[in-house]
């Protein structure tokens, strides 16, 4: 999360009877990209941050695979250097957040918690949140052990033992960063083998704060005021243990934020809007780009190149209709 004082308007959020060309909805990679192409195209575009400026990436404490950046940037700092390009060219950045979005008519009409947008195109970048293991006291003890951002709350885990959950790249980046903090990081996984990339495996299997719990789940939360121990199920033989922990770390995979287009766009299974290779949804001017579309890639530069892609097509969009 970075900085909140970082908006270039001192506009009211209510724009009056003139649509604009483009809002952007979504702060992320895809929606600043989408926002600095938009706006190098004269479409002065505005982009509603939500409730998490930067999105998921902003919480990222190192993005290392971002090109441009051999020695690696901070999640956020990488963040604020995309919001500050976009803006650098004309983009708006309104700290609000969409909570009502009408696509059947025609501008399309979004509203917000402070107000209401009316625009010709719409490119959404909502991104996706982490999922929850959904087991008794998860919720209770949230912000009090548990959580779903190392970067976060990390530091208050210093010469703690904390216990992460999940065996993706997700589970292991986070895990290893809390050996910078942490006195010892348990992963549990459900699974005897690790879904994440070849090099962050080797790293946490190299790394001597970071044990295993193989084929097991974490199916309660104990504690009172805050985490005291997780219960522990193996899978293969059922057998039940608890383990001692200061904090529980839950990093079991996201889910798009698209509850706002049920209905108005066409949605896959795992709930993701559909577009075609031009981030064209199936509604002439909305576009979509970054997690929210995208259940494959999930990567800063495959989001940030979505985004790119989503204003070019909303250029032409714009262009052809003469609006
Ligand atoms: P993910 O790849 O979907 O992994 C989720 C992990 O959680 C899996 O190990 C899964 O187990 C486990 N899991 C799912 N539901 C569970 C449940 N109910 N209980 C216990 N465990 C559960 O998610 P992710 O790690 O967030 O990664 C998402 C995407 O972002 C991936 O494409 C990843 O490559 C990418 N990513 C990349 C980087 C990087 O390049 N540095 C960093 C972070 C994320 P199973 O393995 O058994 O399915």
């Amino acid at each position: 999360m970075f900085d909140l004082n970082l908006s270039s308007s001192s506009d009211s959020s209510v724009d009056g009877n003139e649509p604009l060309k483009l809002l952007v909805i979504g702060s992320g990679p895809a929606g600043f990209a989408a926002a600095l192409y938009a706006a190098r195209a004269e479409l002065a575009p505005v982009v509603l941050t939500g409730m998490e400026l930067g999105g998921q990436a902003a919480l990222t404490h190192m993005i290392e695979n971002y090109p441009g950046f051999p020695e690696g940037v901070g999640g956020s700092e990488l963040g604020e250097l995309f919001q500050k390009q976009a803006e650098r060219f004309g983009t708006r950045t309104e700290f609000e957040t969409a909570t009502e979005v009408d696509l059947g008519k025609r501008p399309f009409e979004i509203k917000t918690d402070s107000g209401e947008y009316k625009a010709h195109s719409v490119i959404i970048a909502t991104g996706a949140r982490p999922n929850h293991l959904n087991i008794p006291k998860e919720e209770e003890l949230t912000g009090r052990g548990v959580s779903y951002c190392a970067t976060c709350d990390g530091w208050f885990f210093k010469d703690k033992k904390v216990v992460v959950v999940g065996g993706g790249d997700s589970a292991l980046e986070e895990a290893l960063y809390l050996t910078h903090h942490a006195s010892s990081v348990t992963i549990v996984h459900r699974r005897d083998e690790l879904r994440a990339g070849s090099i962050l495996v080797s790293r946490a299997k190299e790394n001597p704060k970071i044990d295993y719990v193989w084929d097991s789940v974490v199916t309660e939360v104990v504690g009172d005021e805050k985490v005291a121990s997780v219960k522990i199920k193996n899978v293969k033989t059922e057998a039940e243990s608890a383990i001692e922990t200061d904090g529980l770390f839950i990093f079991i995979g996201h889910t798009p934020n698209t509850e706002l287009f049920k209905g108005q766009l066409t949605l896959d299974d795992g709930g993701y809007i559909v577009v075609d290779r031009l981030m064209q949804t199936d509604l002439a001017g909305v576009y979509a780009a970054g997690e929210v579309a995208d259940p494959h890639f999930r990567q800063v530069i495959t989001s940030a190149g979505m985004g790119a892609g989503a204003a070019i097509q909303a250029n032409r969009y714009i262009e052809e209709k003469g609006l």
